[in-house]
């Protein structure tokens, strides 16, 4: 039997360290913006004798992992852990979310597995669901709502924002090199760890809120940015160029390097998109498909 899932992307609209924990994990306050494109489609193969034995990843994309080191995997096994039930599953990823690149591709492939293993299973009640979520990665219990929210803590502790939210019309330009976070978090400065601005912070929030995408645009902050963008100055160039095509702000995306812009309206993404295309044909860019409130 076949079960199929669509695992989403995100960016953060904001990102501020605002502490180191004594065993190494960094504190954090950010706005995680879920985006349904790019997104990844997952299949899972369940109660099926050509599974012989384990978990078997499968994935076309030579950057992703198919041995036990896949997020992908890391889930599969702590559910059968959880529930006692023998691990034979086949995980099929087919991968447009790009590797390595801030947009959380790993963790929402995580937590589809997770979803579909509870889907079909139904064994585990919610709050043992997301506290084995947590325990994959700190990102995977936000991608098992994917709605727009605001995380603190190593990035687990969620405020999901309620009803529905205006789309943002986001324009986002993948440069293809991979970015470690392990070190994106090891070199930033760390004289910028502190607290967050919460005026600031409360005021883009807000301003996601009302759909006010021109204050939205000029409230981006990412910590991370600065180091990262010191060792690939292309970023800092994608990010003029993408304001000099008419977006309304530019910002690169968790440890990066992808770098989004927010525009007036959709159709303005789409021109902001086409230019940047035309200038970066190498890159991968796409315009977000609908967000999800
Ligand atoms: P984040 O935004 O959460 O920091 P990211 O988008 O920067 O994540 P991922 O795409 O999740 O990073 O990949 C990080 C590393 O994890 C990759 O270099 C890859 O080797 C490994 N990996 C393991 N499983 C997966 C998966 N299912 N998809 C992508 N990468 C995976």
């Amino acid at each position: 039997m076949k079960i199929r899932s669509i695992a989403y992307s995100k960016i953060n609209l904001f990102l501020k360290v605002t502490g180191k924990r004594p065993d190494g994990y960094h504190e954090i306050l950010s706005f995680f913006l879920p985006l349904t494109s790019p997104a990844d489609n997952i299949v899972l193969t369940v109660d099926d004798l050509t599974v012989l034995f384990g978990i078997e990843i499968i994935c076309r994309d030579k950057k992703v992992p198919t041995d036990e080191t896949n997020i992908c995997h890391k889930a599969a096994v702590r559910y059968a852990a959880m529930t006692g039930l023998p691990a034979k599953w086949r995980i099929e990823i087919d991968k447009k979310i790009p590797v390595a690149a801030g947009m959380g591709g790993g963790s929402s492939d995580a937590a589809a597995v997770l979803q579909m293993l509870q889907k079909h299973y139904k064994q585990l009640p919610l709050p043992v669901l997301t506290r084995a979520a947590l325990h994959v990665g700190a990102d995977v219990p936000f991608f098992m709502e994917s709605r727009p929210a605001i995380a603190s803590g190593i990035g687990e502790r969620l405020e999901f924002l309620t009803g529905v939210l205006p789309e943002i019309p986001v324009v986002l330009v993948n440069p293809g090199f991979p970015v470690s976070a392990q070190w994106a978090y090891d070199n930033m400065d760390p004289a910028l760890t502190g607290p967050a601005d919460k005026d600031r912070f409360n005021a883009l929030t807000s301003a996601v809120r009302a759909g006010n995408f021109k204050t939205c645009a000029g409230l981006l902050h990412n910590d991370l940015a600065p180091a990262v963008i010191r060792k690939f100055p292309i970023l800092q160039i994608l990010k003029d160029r993408l304001l000099t095509h008419g977006a309304l702000g530019a910002e690169m995306t968790g440890s990066g390097p992808t770098v989004f812009a927010i525009c007036s309206d959709f159709t303005y993404a789409e021109k902001v998109a086409a230019a940047m295309r035309q200038e970066f044909p190498e890159m991968d860019v796409f315009v977000s498909g609908k967000n999800l409130s």
